[in-house]
């Protein structure tokens, strides 16, 4: 016997580079380029700091509040947790305990199959059609649940509400979770979907769309039955996910709906913008309803792009799965740091072709 035999053996996730220096361009995580609501900084600067001598409320009543306003369902209907990953991984926990496999596409969330090992849930992966599509009929068949990510990541490219109904109607038995970190980029929310089917839950986050990635903010939606399942399996582990701040930093941006809308409008005008440029270098890029583009092209490979913009400091994401090893995927910035990278890009396909 030796310890190391009963080390739980798990191959992590790979988060995309954190640069600790200065001067970099990151374009490779998803992040917001603007800051979050001036609403998020004033909330911030009033909390007393005499208030971390208590524990914060386990059941993040401030932000649960906030959330059953602006989606106009009551609160029973919400579960919240540190980042969209902590609740996906919650979900997993809880709904994903049969013996038949879990269905997600092949090409998506590089989590989803972590969690799945992790928890030692049976899993297969489908795969996407030859344009990238996620594609229904790969699903229609008995599972233990279903995982789809709308928009998906690292396509960007989004799927109806309708599809998402069918699958929801096609599998009653089981749970559907639909993944919607990007979905205030373009995608159709299927929130409104969750009083009619109680096999669905929706995830949402605020580091993408809400530019609070560093705050640790996600949250499920679903039907009481759903949320209350979630919640016991949360208090059988880690009562305390969400910490004081974060609670009221949450709620706190919930509140400026129109700074919100403004900045996500923003995003999307330069993503279309951004699409056409690289159009015009000769990349290929997939429609995105997401804050980031997924391209390749056709004459200077993506890894020898990825290591030349990096010299330049300009950071993107390469995943190197068979699939998508063509492809980069760059993240939405401001328009000037856009322009450095077109700019930055010129040299390289230029150089390269
Ligand atoms: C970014 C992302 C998440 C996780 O975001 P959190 O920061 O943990 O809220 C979940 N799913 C997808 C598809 C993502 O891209």
């Amino acid at each position: 016997m030796d310890w190391r035999d009963q080390v739980r053996k798990v191959v992590p996730y790979v988060p995309g580079e954190q640069p600790q220096g200065t001067g970099f361009i990151k374009l490779n995580t998803n992040e917001n380029p603007y800051p979050p609501s001036p609403a998020v900084e004033k909330a911030l600067a009033a909390v007393d700091a005499d208030r971390f001598r208590l524990y914060p409320d386990p059941e993040a009543g401030v932000l649960i509040g906030a959330l059953s306003e602006r989606f106009g369902l009551p609160k029973d209907r919400f579960f919240v947790g540190a980042g969209s990953d902590d609740v996906l991984g919650m979900a997993f926990l809880t709904f994903f305990n049969g013996s038949l496999p879990v269905l997600f596409p092949d090409v998506t969330y590089s989590f989803y199959d972590v969690w799945a090992d992790l928890f030692r849930i049976p899993y297969e992966q489908v795969p996407l059609d030859e344009h990238y599509e996620i594609q229904a009929a790969g699903y229609d068949r008995p599972c233990g649940g279903i995982v789809i990510a709308n928009p998906n990541a690292p396509t960007g490219l989004a799927k109806s509400l309708s599809f998402i109904r069918e699958m929801v109607e096609n599998h009653p038995d089981v749970v559907v979770i639909v993944d919607e970190a990007y979905v205030d980029f373009g995608g159709e929310s299927a929130v409104g979907l969750i009083e009619t089917y109680d096999n669905l839950l929706v995830v949402q986050t605020f580091s993408k769309s809400r530019a609070m990635a560093g705050m640790r903010i996600g949250y499920a939606i679903g039907n009481p039955e759903l949320i209350a399942a979630m919640q016991a399996v949360k208090y059988s582990y880690n009562s305390y996910t969400m910490n004081l701040p974060a609670q009221i930093a949450g709620a706190a941006s919930l509140k400026d709906e129109a700074y919100f809308k403004e900045q996500v409008d923003r995003v999307v005008a330069t993503r279309e913008r951004a699409k056409a440029a690289l159009a015009e270098l000769g990349f290929q890029v997939l429609d995105s309803k997401t804050n980031f583009l997924f391209c390749t092209h056709p004459e200077v490979d993506a890894e020898t792009i990825f290591a030349a913009l990096r010299t330049k400091k300009i950071i993107v994401r390469h995943f190197s799965g068979e699939r998508v090893k063509a492809f980069l995927r760059i993240s939405i910035g401001t328009d000037e740091q856009m322009d450095t990278l077109f700019a930055a890009l010129k040299e390289i396909i230029g150089d390269g072709r």
